[in-house]
């Protein structure tokens, strides 16, 4: 009565029983999962990766003793800088908005120019 023609997510063998059933045992449920849980690994993984890589450009563009720095996008590009990834922002009360790589920042100016900036302890 309950049979319903589903396959198993993990191997797509056909289902017998329950309607809510996904696997065809603990094998495909554990195996499953495992894969799950390692492109999630693996996608977090890639995503530390490119933020601290972010953030050893941006440090290596800023000299330790300037509070600022300006580069252009080409030289941000180069370096191999990933806009699409950051770990906050800051808006100033003039409305910009600086964008964080853990404690280095930047700041789109005219010209596809960027203003480094380091964030001061206890910001
Ligand atoms: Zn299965």
């Amino acid at each position: 009565m309950d049979t319903v023609n589903k396959q198993c997510i993990y191997c797509g063998k056909d289902l017998r029983g329950r309607a809510d059933k996904k696997f065809c045992d603990d094998y495909c449920r554990n195996a499953y999962n495992n894969s799950q849980n390692s492109d999630r690994t693996r996608m977090v993984r890639n995503i530390n990766n490119a933020l601290r890589k972010n953030r050893r450009i941006l440090e290596s563009l800023l000299p330790a003793h300037e509070a600022t720095a300006k580069v252009s996008r080409q030289i941000l590009q180069t370096e191999g800088f990933n806009f699409k990834f950051f770990t906050h922002q800051y808006q100033t009360r003039k409305g910009d908005v600086y964008l964080f790589c853990y404690e280095y920042g930047y700041l789109p100016l005219e010209g596809d120019m960027f203003l480094l900036v380091r964030q001061k302890e206890g910001q």
